[in-house]
């Protein structure tokens, strides 16, 4: 049965890098024969102008009915004076919320020949590939109670609570080794154990997930300080990190900016029967919005990343990947990555370019 796409381009750059991307979707697609229909939606604020909210019913009912979601960016200074509670942002929010999307996966790929685009020397990024699996629905950030309340004393005091169950932990490591799998079968725990019991849980219960169902997969485990620190270290000792919500915002942050430019960063969230929503990293970008400037291959790469974990359509994920490489070994720069003696392109000669180098029209 044919797979069905939600397209949702959003606002600001979004239009422009999804349009860069659709054509790319609509050549693998011919060319692998892959029978993915996609239709059009509105989300954040296009959606507000619509139809007055950022996440109408119309885009949910079509998101509830899509295999797999791609989205471009959403909101902008037309919608920042608005009331906080149907703001773009808030779209992406219940988007998310409502189909369930607990696994967030963002990868810090470094094409080599984007190398200088890192802060770190060259040597310690060449090649990087890391997957950070971040737990994106739970943990400190939803945990109850939480709140700011009034001492006896009448001094302030702020509250937060850090809770995962063990479904909540066996679902996030199953999306982590399962993945593992795919790549270099590594899986790397990372918890602060030492000193928080709701992630001494974590550790014990990844241990005997691994132990039980994942034998072939290599699992270590590492306190969250360190794993930041090896970060900067020595990267690419890294294939799959696993984590909760907290510890993984700032580690998949830290490890995305280790690749030097954020108009190359896909990222995924799944449920978990493996339907995603596939989005770029970078937001709408509303100061190059309309100008031909904003890099597509973040949005491209999305596309790759949506192909692999809700298709599994490895050889189709893998042609795009390495179409990127090409225009990248022709020199081909849009400006955020571009450097001397490159040839600076636009959009949507960038997008053209990748389509080029997948070839088989
Ligand atoms: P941003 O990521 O949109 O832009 C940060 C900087 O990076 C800007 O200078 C921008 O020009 C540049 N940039 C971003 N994407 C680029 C690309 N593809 N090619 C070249 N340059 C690129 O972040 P911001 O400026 O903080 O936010 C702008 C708007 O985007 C805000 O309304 C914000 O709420 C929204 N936002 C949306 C998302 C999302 O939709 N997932 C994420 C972050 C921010």
């Amino acid at each position: 049965m044919s797979k069905n796409i939600l397209i949702l381009a959003g606002d600001g750059i979004g239009p422009e890098i999804i349009a860069a991307a659709e054509q790319v979707l609509q050549r693998v697609n011919t060319k692998f024969g892959l029978e993915l229909t996609w239709q059009h939606g509105l989300l954040g604020g296009a959606a507000i102008d619509a139809h007055g909210e950022p996440y109408p019913a119309v885009t949910a009912s079509q998101a509830a009915n899509a295999d797999a979601i791609l989205l471009g960016a959403v909101g902008g200074p037309k919608w920042d004076s608005i009331e906080r509670s149907i703001r773009p942002e808030r779209g992406l929010l219940k988007i998310r919320s409502e189909l369930n999307l607990f696994a967030n996966l963002r990868p810090a790929l470094l094409y080599p020949q984007l190398a200088d685009a890192s802060s770190l020397k060259p040597e310690v990024v060449a090649g990087l590939d890391i997957l950070i699996v971040r737990e994106l629905t739970g943990g400190i950030y939803f945990g109850q109670p939480r709140g700011i309340r009034e001492l006896e004393n009448g001094e302030k005091q702020g509250y937060n609570t850090d809770v995962y169950s063990e479904s909540e932990i066996k679902r996030i490591a199953k999306v982590a080794f399962e993945l593992a799998g795919l790549r270099g079968s590594k899986v790397c725990s990372v918890d602060k154990a030492n000193v928080l019991e709701v992630t001494e849980l974590w550790k014990q219960t990844v241990t005997a997930m691994q132990q039980a169902e994942y034998p072939n997969i290599e699992l270590s485990h590492m306190y969250v300080d360190n794993a930041a620190m090896q970060l900067v270290r020595a990267p690419k000792q890294f294939d799959v990190i696993v984590t909760g919500n907290l510890f993984g915002d700032i580690l998949s942050d830290e490890a995305a900016m280790l690749t030097g430019s954020i108009g190359m960063l896909p990222s995924a969230s799944l449920d978990e029967n493996g339907k995603g929503m596939y989005e770029p990293c970078h937001g709408s970008a509303p100061d190059i919005a309309g100008q031909d400037v904003a890099n597509p291959l973040a949005t491209i790469l999305s596309v790759a990343m949506m192909l692999r974990y809700s298709f599994r359509e490895e050889a189709a994920a893998k042609a795009i990947e390495d179409a990127v490489g090409q225009v990248l070994d022709q020199g081909l720069r849009t400006a955020d990555i571009m450097s001397e003696g490159m040839q600076r392109v636009g959009t949507v000669a960038m997008g053209a370019a990748v389509v080029a180098a997948l070839g088989g029209e």
